[in-house]
């Protein structure tokens, strides 16, 4: 991603997580919100600008068909991000605990969801198996279906 897309990213990222909130930072206007994963602290400029940690990443990773649409990126701290893409993101598609892993974190995004006008609801942006997760209580069909395979 270019800064710029970057940027415009995080802006829609801030707009739709309800755990971002305007804040001031040495006379300056700024967004405060969450680590997706730790729920840390962290930080971007009013131009959407990554501050400190904040690093912009992809819940379904692009190399598994996910999108830029602001419902598959949120606000992680840098070692959190690196962490899923060492340990998860390099999976095979079909890999139960990375599923497992992206079921969990598009749960936390779309329980942070907002609606800001102009911004897609995050069932169109996701595609039928969010919207059908969403239906079933917000937890994924498909990680159901996979476990009961297992048991
Ligand atoms: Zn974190």
């Amino acid at each position: 991603m270019g800064s710029e897309s970057r940027r415009r990213a995080i802006l829609e990222i801030v707009r739709t997580d309800r755990t971002f909130e305007r804040a001031e930072q040495g006379g300056r206007q700024i967004q405060v919100g969450k680590c997706l994963h730790c729920k840390a602290r962290l930080s971007a400029g009013a131009d959407g600008m990554p501050l400190g940690r904040a690093t912009s990443e992809h819940i379904l990773p692009r190399a598994h068909g996910g999108t830029g649409e602001p419902a598959n990126l949120a606000l992680a701290c840098d070692r959190c991000n690196h962490e899923k893409a060492r340990r998860h993101d390099h999976r095979p598609r079909d890999d139960v605990r990375r599923i497992e892993v992206t079921a969990k974190l598009q749960r936390i995004r779309l329980d942070r969801w907002r609606h800001p006008p102009g911004v897609m609801e995050p069932s169109a942006a996701h595609g039928p198996r969010c919207a059908a997760a969403a239906a079933a209580g917000r937890r994924s069909s498909f990680v159901s279906r996979k476990r009961s395979e297992r048991e």
